[in-house]
Protein backbone atom coordinates (compact mmCIF):
# COMPACT_ATOMS: atom_id res chain seq x y z
CA UNK A 1 0.00 0.00 0.00
CA UNK A 2 1.39 3.26 -1.01
CA UNK A 3 1.33 6.34 1.11
CA UNK A 4 2.46 10.25 -0.18
CA UNK A 5 2.40 13.06 1.73
CA UNK A 6 0.52 16.35 0.34
CA UNK A 7 2.02 19.60 0.99
CA UNK A 8 -0.67 22.88 -0.12
CA UNK A 9 0.31 26.16 -0.79
CA UNK A 10 -2.86 27.86 -1.54
CA UNK A 11 -5.22 30.07 1.17
CA UNK A 12 -8.15 28.80 -0.17
CA UNK A 13 -9.87 25.80 1.85
CA UNK A 14 -10.16 22.49 0.54
CA UNK A 15 -10.78 18.89 1.93
CA UNK A 16 -7.38 17.37 1.65
CA UNK A 17 -6.41 13.55 3.31
CA UNK A 18 -2.91 13.92 4.02
CA UNK A 19 -2.46 10.45 2.78
CA UNK A 20 -4.32 8.17 1.07
CA UNK A 21 -3.92 4.34 0.35
CA UNK A 22 -4.11 3.29 -3.48
CA UNK A 23 -6.82 1.18 -2.73
CA UNK A 24 -9.98 3.79 -2.69
CA UNK A 25 -13.56 4.32 -3.61
CA UNK A 26 -14.97 7.01 -6.25
CA UNK A 27 -18.11 9.03 -6.22
CA UNK A 28 -18.62 10.45 -9.51
CA UNK A 29 -20.92 13.03 -10.91
CA UNK A 30 -21.54 14.70 -14.00
CA UNK A 31 -24.04 17.22 -14.66
CA UNK A 32 -22.83 19.36 -17.72
CA UNK A 33 -25.95 19.48 -19.77
CA UNK A 34 -28.77 17.33 -19.85
CA UNK A 35 -28.05 14.09 -18.39
CA UNK A 36 -28.11 13.68 -14.76
CA UNK A 37 -25.33 10.95 -13.63
CA UNK A 38 -23.32 9.26 -10.91
CA UNK A 39 -21.01 6.16 -11.11
CA UNK A 40 -19.67 4.53 -8.00
CA UNK A 41 -15.69 3.25 -8.74
CA UNK A 42 -14.11 1.13 -6.71
CA UNK A 43 -9.90 2.03 -7.49
CA UNK A 44 -9.19 -1.38 -6.18
CA UNK A 45 -5.73 -1.80 -7.60
CA UNK A 46 -3.47 0.66 -9.27
CA UNK A 47 -2.48 -1.53 -12.14
CA UNK A 48 -6.61 -2.79 -12.93
CA UNK A 49 -8.88 -0.40 -14.14
CA UNK A 50 -11.45 0.38 -11.38
CA UNK A 51 -14.09 -1.68 -11.05
CA UNK A 52 -17.56 0.08 -12.23
CA UNK A 53 -19.86 -0.75 -9.20
CA UNK A 54 -22.93 1.07 -9.91
CA UNK A 55 -23.99 3.77 -12.74
CA UNK A 56 -27.26 5.52 -12.97
CA UNK A 57 -28.08 8.17 -15.44
CA UNK A 58 -31.17 9.82 -15.81
CA UNK A 59 -31.72 12.35 -19.04
CA UNK A 60 -34.20 15.44 -19.74
CA UNK A 61 -36.72 14.61 -22.11
CA UNK A 62 -36.48 16.96 -24.91
CA UNK A 63 -38.23 15.42 -27.58
CA UNK A 64 -41.05 18.17 -28.02
CA UNK A 65 -38.86 21.64 -27.24
CA UNK A 66 -37.08 20.97 -30.12
CA UNK A 67 -33.38 20.66 -28.81
CA UNK A 68 -31.79 21.11 -24.73
CA UNK A 69 -33.78 24.27 -22.99
CA UNK A 70 -31.10 25.38 -20.47
CA UNK A 71 -33.48 26.25 -17.60
CA UNK A 72 -35.13 22.86 -18.06
CA UNK A 73 -31.73 21.07 -17.83
CA UNK A 74 -30.86 22.61 -14.89
CA UNK A 75 -34.37 22.39 -13.24
CA UNK A 76 -33.68 18.51 -14.02
CA UNK A 77 -29.99 18.05 -12.39
CA UNK A 78 -31.58 20.44 -9.44
CA UNK A 79 -34.23 17.60 -9.05
CA UNK A 80 -32.23 14.35 -9.74
CA UNK A 81 -28.78 14.36 -9.21
CA UNK A 82 -28.86 14.12 -5.48
CA UNK A 83 -31.54 11.49 -5.76
CA UNK A 84 -29.37 9.39 -7.80
CA UNK A 85 -26.32 9.50 -5.69
CA UNK A 86 -28.53 8.71 -2.67
CA UNK A 87 -29.57 5.81 -4.84
CA UNK A 88 -25.90 4.53 -5.38
CA UNK A 89 -24.83 4.91 -2.18
CA UNK A 90 -27.46 3.17 -0.30
CA UNK A 91 -28.18 0.42 -2.59
CA UNK A 92 -24.60 -0.35 -2.53
CA UNK A 93 -23.81 -0.07 0.91
CA UNK A 94 -21.60 2.64 0.49
CA UNK A 95 -23.42 5.14 3.08
CA UNK A 96 -22.06 4.30 6.51
CA UNK A 97 -18.63 5.97 7.97
CA UNK A 98 -16.22 2.84 7.26
CA UNK A 99 -17.96 2.45 3.41
CA UNK A 100 -18.13 6.28 2.20
CA UNK A 101 -16.05 7.04 -0.97
CA UNK A 102 -12.74 8.28 -0.42
CA UNK A 103 -12.88 10.78 -3.15
CA UNK A 104 -15.72 12.72 -4.92
CA UNK A 105 -14.83 13.51 -8.79
CA UNK A 106 -17.18 16.21 -10.32
CA UNK A 107 -17.74 18.05 -13.60
CA UNK A 108 -16.88 21.47 -13.05
CA UNK A 109 -16.90 22.37 -16.58
CA UNK A 110 -17.71 23.38 -19.78
CA UNK A 111 -21.35 23.31 -19.81
CA UNK A 112 -24.57 24.45 -19.11
CA UNK A 113 -24.52 26.67 -15.47
CA UNK A 114 -27.34 26.04 -14.03
CA UNK A 115 -26.81 21.93 -14.81
CA UNK A 116 -23.28 22.08 -13.82
CA UNK A 117 -24.12 23.76 -10.42
CA UNK A 118 -26.78 21.31 -9.20
CA UNK A 119 -23.86 18.31 -9.73
CA UNK A 120 -20.92 20.15 -8.60
CA UNK A 121 -22.55 21.76 -5.81
CA UNK A 122 -23.62 18.55 -4.63
CA UNK A 123 -19.97 16.87 -4.99
CA UNK A 124 -18.51 19.71 -2.79
CA UNK A 125 -20.98 19.75 -0.07
CA UNK A 126 -20.04 15.44 -0.32
CA UNK A 127 -16.37 16.30 0.39
CA UNK A 128 -17.15 18.40 3.24
CA UNK A 129 -19.35 16.09 5.18
CA UNK A 130 -17.49 13.34 4.25
CA UNK A 131 -13.81 14.89 5.12
CA UNK A 132 -12.77 13.05 1.71
CA UNK A 133 -10.65 15.62 -1.24
CA UNK A 134 -12.93 16.44 -4.35
CA UNK A 135 -11.41 16.94 -7.97
CA UNK A 136 -13.61 19.29 -10.26
CA UNK A 137 -13.16 17.50 -13.74
CA UNK A 138 -13.39 19.21 -17.30
CA UNK A 139 -15.81 17.47 -19.17
CA UNK A 140 -13.84 17.01 -22.52
CA UNK A 141 -11.02 15.85 -20.77
CA UNK A 142 -13.52 12.84 -19.41
CA UNK A 143 -14.39 12.03 -22.63
CA UNK A 144 -10.40 12.70 -24.14
CA UNK A 145 -9.71 9.98 -21.40
CA UNK A 146 -12.19 7.39 -21.03
CA UNK A 147 -10.83 4.84 -23.34
CA UNK A 148 -7.79 5.13 -21.22
CA UNK A 149 -9.90 2.80 -18.68
CA UNK A 150 -9.62 0.00 -20.83
CA UNK A 151 -10.37 -3.56 -19.47
CA UNK A 152 -8.45 -5.28 -22.17
CA UNK A 153 -4.68 -3.86 -21.08
CA UNK A 154 -5.49 -2.12 -24.89
CA UNK A 155 -5.52 1.73 -23.98
CA UNK A 156 -3.64 4.43 -25.80
CA UNK A 157 -0.36 5.94 -24.09
CA UNK A 158 0.74 9.62 -24.72
CA UNK A 159 1.08 10.93 -27.12
CA UNK A 160 -2.04 10.08 -29.01
CA UNK A 161 -4.34 11.96 -31.58
CA UNK A 162 -8.32 12.07 -30.73
CA UNK A 163 -11.30 13.82 -32.36
CA UNK A 164 -13.65 14.66 -29.61
CA UNK A 165 -17.32 14.92 -31.24
CA UNK A 166 -20.51 15.45 -29.00
CA UNK A 167 -23.35 17.93 -29.10
CA UNK A 168 -21.48 20.60 -27.69
CA UNK A 169 -18.23 20.44 -29.46
CA UNK A 170 -16.08 18.93 -32.10
CA UNK A 171 -12.16 19.14 -31.65
CA UNK A 172 -9.24 17.33 -32.92
CA UNK A 173 -6.62 17.34 -29.82
CA UNK A 174 -2.88 16.20 -29.58
CA UNK A 175 -2.20 15.04 -26.01
CA UNK A 176 1.15 15.00 -24.41
CA UNK A 177 -0.22 13.99 -20.82
CA UNK A 178 -2.76 13.79 -18.57
CA UNK A 179 -3.16 17.45 -18.27
CA UNK A 180 -0.92 18.41 -21.32
CA UNK A 181 -3.02 18.87 -24.59
CA UNK A 182 -3.17 21.18 -27.66
CA UNK A 183 -6.17 21.89 -29.61
CA UNK A 184 -5.64 21.18 -32.95
CA UNK A 185 -9.08 21.75 -34.80
CA UNK A 186 -11.95 23.24 -33.60
CA UNK A 187 -15.55 24.26 -34.59
CA UNK A 188 -16.26 28.16 -35.56
CA UNK A 189 -19.86 28.14 -35.13
CA UNK A 190 -21.40 24.50 -34.36
CA UNK A 191 -20.63 21.13 -33.35
CA UNK A 192 -21.28 18.21 -34.90
CA UNK A 193 -23.53 16.65 -33.23
CA UNK A 194 -25.90 19.32 -33.23
CA UNK A 195 -25.41 19.46 -37.21
CA UNK A 196 -26.69 16.07 -37.05
CA UNK A 197 -29.56 16.65 -34.71
CA UNK A 198 -30.42 19.55 -37.07
CA UNK A 199 -30.33 18.41 -39.83
CA UNK A 200 -32.15 15.21 -38.95
CA UNK A 201 -35.32 16.81 -37.53
CA UNK A 202 -35.58 18.32 -41.03
CA UNK A 203 -35.68 15.16 -42.59
CA UNK A 204 -38.43 13.95 -40.12
CA UNK A 205 -36.13 11.88 -37.65
CA UNK A 206 -37.73 12.21 -33.86
CA UNK A 207 -36.05 11.68 -30.42
CA UNK A 208 -34.21 13.08 -27.45
CA UNK A 209 -30.51 12.54 -29.98
CA UNK A 210 -31.54 12.75 -33.33
CA UNK A 211 -28.43 12.08 -34.36
CA UNK A 212 -28.65 8.71 -32.94
CA UNK A 213 -32.07 8.12 -34.30
CA UNK A 214 -31.00 8.71 -37.12
CA UNK A 215 -28.06 6.26 -37.02
CA UNK A 216 -31.12 3.60 -35.98
CA UNK A 217 -32.79 4.60 -38.72
CA UNK A 218 -29.79 4.18 -41.64
CA UNK A 219 -29.40 0.84 -40.23
CA UNK A 220 -32.54 -0.09 -40.87
CA UNK A 221 -32.20 0.74 -44.81
CA UNK A 222 -28.36 -0.36 -45.69
CA UNK A 223 -29.53 -0.77 -49.16
CA UNK A 224 -29.58 3.11 -49.91
CA UNK A 225 -26.67 3.81 -48.57
CA UNK A 226 -24.30 5.63 -51.21
CA UNK A 227 -27.55 5.61 -53.79
CA UNK A 228 -27.88 8.70 -55.55
CA UNK A 229 -30.13 11.88 -54.33
CA UNK A 230 -30.84 15.18 -55.50
CA UNK A 231 -28.70 16.86 -52.32
CA UNK A 232 -26.54 19.26 -53.36
CA UNK A 233 -23.80 19.00 -50.23
CA UNK A 234 -20.17 20.20 -50.48
CA UNK A 235 -17.86 20.34 -47.47
CA UNK A 236 -17.59 23.76 -46.19
CA UNK A 237 -13.76 25.67 -46.71
CA UNK A 238 -13.03 23.64 -50.18
CA UNK A 239 -14.31 27.07 -51.81
CA UNK A 240 -11.52 29.21 -51.11
CA UNK A 241 -7.74 27.91 -50.96
CA UNK A 242 -6.91 29.92 -48.00
CA UNK A 243 -10.09 28.98 -46.24
CA UNK A 244 -9.30 25.04 -47.37
CA UNK A 245 -6.04 25.23 -45.43
CA UNK A 246 -7.51 26.92 -42.10
CA UNK A 247 -7.77 24.10 -38.88
CA UNK A 248 -11.12 24.49 -38.33
CA UNK A 249 -14.25 23.06 -38.15
CA UNK A 250 -17.47 24.52 -39.74
CA UNK A 251 -20.75 22.19 -39.54
CA UNK A 252 -24.09 25.38 -39.65
CA UNK A 253 -23.75 25.26 -43.64
CA UNK A 254 -24.90 21.54 -43.93
CA UNK A 255 -28.26 22.69 -42.47
CA UNK A 256 -28.68 25.81 -44.71
CA UNK A 257 -26.92 23.23 -47.87
CA UNK A 258 -30.21 20.41 -46.94
CA UNK A 259 -32.88 23.38 -46.69
CA UNK A 260 -31.91 25.47 -49.87
CA UNK A 261 -31.66 21.58 -52.13
CA UNK A 262 -35.29 20.23 -50.67
CA UNK A 263 -36.48 23.97 -52.22
CA UNK A 264 -34.44 23.69 -55.22
CA UNK A 265 -34.52 19.82 -56.00
CA UNK A 266 -37.68 18.39 -53.90
CA UNK A 267 -40.17 21.56 -54.36
CA UNK A 268 -39.30 22.48 -50.36
CA UNK A 269 -41.06 18.93 -48.97
CA UNK A 270 -39.07 16.08 -47.78
CA UNK A 271 -40.04 12.89 -49.69
CA UNK A 272 -42.01 10.80 -47.47
CA UNK A 273 -40.87 7.79 -48.06
CA UNK A 274 -37.97 6.08 -45.93
CA UNK A 275 -35.75 4.94 -48.78
CA UNK A 276 -35.36 8.40 -50.05
CA UNK A 277 -34.60 10.17 -46.70
CA UNK A 278 -32.34 6.85 -45.78
CA UNK A 279 -30.38 7.97 -48.98
CA UNK A 280 -30.16 11.74 -47.72
CA UNK A 281 -29.67 10.89 -44.13
CA UNK A 282 -26.42 8.28 -45.29
CA UNK A 283 -25.54 11.51 -48.03
CA UNK A 284 -25.63 14.17 -44.34
CA UNK A 285 -23.92 11.83 -42.19
CA UNK A 286 -21.22 10.65 -44.77
CA UNK A 287 -20.69 14.76 -45.41
CA UNK A 288 -20.83 15.96 -42.25
CA UNK A 289 -17.64 13.39 -41.04
CA UNK A 290 -15.96 14.08 -44.13
CA UNK A 291 -15.83 17.64 -43.04
CA UNK A 292 -14.05 15.92 -39.32
CA UNK A 293 -11.57 13.66 -41.12
CA UNK A 294 -10.27 16.53 -44.18
CA UNK A 295 -9.13 18.64 -41.05
CA UNK A 296 -7.41 15.87 -39.16
CA UNK A 297 -5.49 14.82 -41.90
CA UNK A 298 -4.57 18.50 -42.72
CA UNK A 299 -3.52 18.93 -39.30
CA UNK A 300 -1.37 15.72 -39.06
CA UNK A 301 -0.03 17.57 -42.90
CA UNK A 302 0.24 20.79 -41.88
CA UNK A 303 2.08 19.77 -38.15
CA UNK A 304 3.86 17.01 -39.74
CA UNK A 305 2.89 14.61 -36.64
CA UNK A 306 3.85 11.02 -36.79
CA UNK A 307 1.23 10.04 -34.14
CA UNK A 308 0.27 5.86 -34.31
CA UNK A 309 -3.06 6.11 -31.79
CA UNK A 310 -6.15 7.81 -32.16
CA UNK A 311 -9.13 7.77 -30.56
CA UNK A 312 -12.67 8.94 -31.26
CA UNK A 313 -14.83 10.16 -28.09
CA UNK A 314 -18.09 11.63 -27.63
CA UNK A 315 -21.48 10.74 -28.28
CA UNK A 316 -21.11 10.80 -32.54
CA UNK A 317 -18.12 8.91 -31.19
CA UNK A 318 -20.62 5.85 -31.32
CA UNK A 319 -21.56 6.16 -34.50
CA UNK A 320 -20.00 2.78 -37.27
CA UNK A 321 -19.91 4.74 -40.28
CA UNK A 322 -17.34 7.40 -38.69
CA UNK A 323 -15.64 4.70 -36.96
CA UNK A 324 -15.37 3.23 -40.35
CA UNK A 325 -14.33 6.33 -42.51
CA UNK A 326 -11.28 6.95 -39.82
CA UNK A 327 -9.96 4.03 -39.69
CA UNK A 328 -10.11 3.49 -44.01
CA UNK A 329 -8.45 7.07 -44.21
CA UNK A 330 -5.78 7.52 -41.06
CA UNK A 331 -4.78 4.52 -41.95
CA UNK A 332 -2.44 5.38 -44.70
CA UNK A 333 -1.41 8.61 -42.83
CA UNK A 334 0.27 5.67 -40.17
CA UNK A 335 -2.22 5.99 -37.72
CA UNK A 336 -2.07 1.84 -36.44
CA UNK A 337 -4.39 2.05 -33.25
CA UNK A 338 -7.63 3.40 -32.99
CA UNK A 339 -10.08 3.48 -29.80
CA UNK A 340 -13.41 3.79 -29.46
CA UNK A 341 -15.09 3.97 -25.76
CA UNK A 342 -18.20 1.73 -25.65
CA UNK A 343 -21.69 3.41 -27.08
CA UNK A 344 -22.68 3.80 -23.23
CA UNK A 345 -19.55 5.67 -22.15
CA UNK A 346 -19.59 7.70 -25.63
CA UNK A 347 -22.45 9.93 -24.78
CA UNK A 348 -22.34 11.76 -21.54
CA UNK A 349 -21.47 9.69 -18.68
CA UNK A 350 -19.93 9.87 -15.04
CA UNK A 351 -17.91 6.93 -15.49
CA UNK A 352 -15.69 8.79 -17.55
CA UNK A 353 -15.58 12.13 -14.96
CA UNK A 354 -14.35 9.54 -12.62
CA UNK A 355 -11.81 8.12 -14.32
CA UNK A 356 -10.51 10.98 -15.47
CA UNK A 357 -10.62 12.31 -11.49
CA UNK A 358 -8.99 9.23 -10.86
CA UNK A 359 -6.04 9.92 -13.36
CA UNK A 360 -5.53 13.63 -12.07
CA UNK A 361 -5.95 12.57 -8.62
CA UNK A 362 -2.99 9.80 -9.07
CA UNK A 363 -0.78 12.76 -10.59
CA UNK A 364 -1.08 14.64 -7.43
CA UNK A 365 -4.18 17.05 -8.36
CA UNK A 366 -7.18 18.08 -6.18
CA UNK A 367 -9.55 21.02 -6.07
CA UNK A 368 -10.20 23.74 -3.60
CA UNK A 369 -13.37 23.98 -1.91
CA UNK A 370 -13.81 27.69 -3.01
CA UNK A 371 -13.81 27.28 -6.62
CA UNK A 372 -16.55 27.57 -8.69
CA UNK A 373 -18.07 25.68 -11.65
CA UNK A 374 -16.98 27.11 -15.34
CA UNK A 375 -19.58 27.62 -18.68
CA UNK A 376 -16.33 27.92 -21.07
CA UNK A 377 -12.98 25.43 -19.68
CA UNK A 378 -10.78 24.86 -23.19
CA UNK A 379 -9.26 21.63 -22.29
CA UNK A 380 -5.87 23.48 -23.48
CA UNK A 381 -6.06 25.34 -20.44
CA UNK A 382 -6.53 22.77 -17.99
CA UNK A 383 -4.57 23.38 -15.47
CA UNK A 384 -4.79 27.72 -16.07
CA UNK A 385 -8.16 27.65 -14.13
CA UNK A 386 -7.67 28.29 -10.11
CA UNK A 387 -8.14 26.08 -7.67
CA UNK A 388 -5.86 23.18 -8.45
CA UNK A 389 -3.70 21.42 -5.49
CA UNK A 390 -1.30 19.90 -6.44
CA UNK A 391 0.96 17.29 -4.50
CA UNK A 392 4.99 17.70 -4.29
P1 LIG B 1 -22.87 13.96 -26.03
O1 LIG B 1 -23.02 15.46 -26.16
O2 LIG B 1 -21.45 13.51 -25.94
O3 LIG B 1 -23.75 13.34 -24.98
O4 LIG B 1 -23.42 13.36 -27.41
C1 LIG B 1 -24.71 13.62 -27.88
C2 LIG B 1 -24.66 13.82 -29.38
O5 LIG B 1 -24.20 12.63 -30.01
C3 LIG B 1 -26.03 14.13 -29.97
O6 LIG B 1 -25.87 15.13 -30.95
C4 LIG B 1 -26.43 12.79 -30.59
O7 LIG B 1 -27.35 12.92 -31.62
C5 LIG B 1 -25.10 12.28 -31.07
N1 LIG B 1 -25.08 10.83 -31.25
C6 LIG B 1 -25.21 9.88 -30.29
N2 LIG B 1 -25.13 8.65 -30.84
C7 LIG B 1 -24.94 8.84 -32.18
C8 LIG B 1 -24.77 7.97 -33.29
N3 LIG B 1 -24.80 6.65 -33.15
N4 LIG B 1 -24.58 8.53 -34.51
C9 LIG B 1 -24.55 9.86 -34.66
N5 LIG B 1 -24.71 10.74 -33.66
C10 LIG B 1 -24.90 10.23 -32.43
ZN1 LIG C 1 -20.08 15.40 -23.60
Amino acid sequence: MLVRSLVVRSRCPSVLTCTYSRSYRVLAIESSCDDSCVTLLDRYSPREPPRVVDELKRTLDSVDSGGVVPADAARHNSKNISVLANEALTRNGWNTPATKPDLVSATRGPGMMGSLAAGYQLALGLSVAWQVPIVGVNHMLGHLLMARMATNGKQPTFPFLSLLVSGGHTICVLSHSVTEHEILVDTIDIAAGDALDKCGRELGIKGNMIGKEMDKFLGLHREEWGQPTKLELREPMQNESHRKDVLSYSFSSFISQLRRSVVRNYGGIIPPDDKTRARMGYQIQAAIFQHMITKIKLAIHKRGLFIDEFVCAGGVASNGTLRAMLKEQLKPLGVTKFYFPDPNHCTDNATMIGWAGIELYEKGYTTDLCTTIIRKWPIDELLNLYGWHKLE
